[in-house]
């Protein structure tokens, strides 16, 4: 471990966000400290992508197994055992936690653990230690955040963080937004076994996601057994002997063991210097701007923590990778450009999963595109029958600037469905790339894939559709 001492670059919170802005700096030659108060990976090796999604594996696998005669296989179901649900999950986490702090080592980056404060616009303060910095970078991510008035005890009324590391399937869980996390826990409490209800104040689940893919993951949840409640408001909760009742602004009551509070997450900025070295704050969120530079010069930010005017800035691993690669470019002396927040992939991992990128027809009503639509069902993807999943592929795309011609950009693509998240990385390259339908269409997908329903819409767009039918 280093004491203090002079850096290029003085990287505080080793999230995401912050060592994909060392591990980049490095590359350029730089001598670079990463000050981490807790395990470097943060949030999302820790408590967010890395750990959900082992849980969501292993409640496939539960899935599976409950319904393997429908496939001719014989197994029997006889429960989950959390606790080595959870030594699997925390294998997963501790493999990759090995692996990152020999990648942050080998390239000769200084970490230094503890709680760090900014002291200067140029200086970081320690364990009573100040590491000064041509340049600083703030990455002190986000945490879990509640309503007015919802106490959190951490037993009964929990956030993600306690969801993650539960020792038992709750019998009975309601959970409070049906945003990415809540719709994920609520997948996989249901796979293991509970009864599960989300409320939601917004007319669908996933509010931030295209209203056709919403609909059809209501619908299969319905099928699945996992209650909502939208355009609910929550009201209070108070605690049972056996758990919580949450009343809700339509007078329900629901009675469960575990309220889980998904209603998002709040920056980490209180009491670290950052106002009174001249950032500045909107409700707790770093302003930076598309460069993620702040107003102070020798001062960048990235991540959860960052807000960035007229842009709604998505809490996400690799955003908080882009920036921090961003942010360790312009430094190293590269031309950088905006990152096109659009064009930012996003999954939800449930079962269906729901995956997109660019933009809804909500969005591009919104924004007066014309557009031209087109909805491919699962159901004529060979491979999804064969995995027995319902959704579709939704793609937009501009309308045809004459009468007759082709479509122009695709401007988004909306899948749902089982294994859909994978695909979305081709996706993204045909937004990002400002692909026509036309040019997607005169690439071969192989048979069977599920991406044969990306091939499939594009073709349909461009006027040749194949397995199709409206
Ligand atoms: C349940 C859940 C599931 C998620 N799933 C996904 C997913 O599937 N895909 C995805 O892309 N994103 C997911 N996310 C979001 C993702 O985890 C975050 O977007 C990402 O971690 C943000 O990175 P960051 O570097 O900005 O912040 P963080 O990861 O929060 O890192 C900040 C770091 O700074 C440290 N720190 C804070 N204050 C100080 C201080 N004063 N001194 C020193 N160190 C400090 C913290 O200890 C932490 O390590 C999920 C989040 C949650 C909660």
């Amino acid at each position: 471990m280093a004491e203090g001492g002079h850096y290029d670059i003085v990287i505080l919170g080793g999230g995401s966000g912050g060592y994909a802005c060392a591990l980049r700096a490095a590359e350029f030659g730089k001598r670079v400290a990463l000050i981490e108060k807790d395990k470097v990976g943060g949030t999302c090796l820790h408590r967010g992508c890395i750990p959900t999604k082992a849980l969501l594996h292993a409640a496939e696998i539960a899935d599976s197994s409950r319904e393997s005669e429908k496939f001719g296989i014989r197994t029997s179901f006889e429960g989950i055992e959390m606790p080595a649900v959870l030594s699997y999950q925390q294998g997963v986490v501790e493999r990759l936690w090995k692996g990152l702090q020999g990648t942050i080592a080998g390239r000769k980056i200084d970490t230094i653990y503890g709680d760090g404060k900014l002291v200067s616009p140029t200086a970081v303060m320690v364990n009573g230690e100040t590491y000064t910095g041509d340049h600083v970078v703030l990455a002190t991510g986000s945490v879990p955040r509640s309503l007015p008035g919802l106490e959190l005890d951490g037993n009964r009324v929990i956030t993600s963080d306690e969801a993650l590391t539960l020792d038992r399937v709750p019998s009975k869980a309601v959970i409070l937004g049906g945003g990415v996390i809540g719709v994920e826990f609520a997948s996989v409490w249901r796979s293991f076994g509970a009864e599960v209800t989300i409320v939601e104040m917004a007319p669908q689940l996933l509010p931030l996601e295209e209203e056709a893919s919403a609909k059809v993951l209501q619908r299969v949840f319905r099928r699945r057994g996992i209650g909502f409640e939208l355009s609910t408001p929550f009201q209070s909760v108070s605690y049972t002997d056996s758990g919580v009742q949450v009343t809700l602004g339509n007078g329900k009551q629901l009675d469960a063991e575990i309220l889980l509070v998904a209603v998002g997450r709040g920056p980490v900025s209180a009491n670290l210097g950052y106002e009174e070295n001249g950032v500045s704050l909107t409700r707790g969120f770093v302003n930076v701007d598309p460069l993620c530079q702040t107003a102070v010069p020798t001062i960048s930010a990235v991540g959860d923590l960052i807000a960035i005017p007229e842009i709604a800035h998505p809490q996400l691993a690799h955003v908080g990778f882009a920036e921090g690669i961003m942010v360790a470019e312009r430094l190293g002396g590269l031309d950088v450009r905006p990152i096109d927040y659009d064009g930012v992939p996003r999954i939800t991992y449930s079962d269906p999963e729901v995956a997109s990128v660019g933009i809804t027809s909500a969005q591009a009503a919104a924004r007066g595109i014309n557009v031209v639509e087109v909805n491919y069902p699962l159901g004529g993807n060979g491979r999804s029958v064969i995995l027995q999943t319902q959704g579709q592929a939704k793609v937009i795309a501009e309308a045809p600037a004459t009468p007759g011609g082709q479509p122009g950009r695709v401007l988004g693509i909306h899948l749902v469905g089982s294994r859909v998240g994978e695909l979305i990385a081709e996706a993204q390259l045909i937004y990002n790339w400002d692909a026509e339908p036309d040019d997607v269409a005169a690439l071969i997908h192989p048979h069977p894939t599920q991406s044969e329903i990306i091939g499939e819409a594009h073709l349909a767009l461009a006027g040749k559709p194949l397995h199709f039918h409206n």
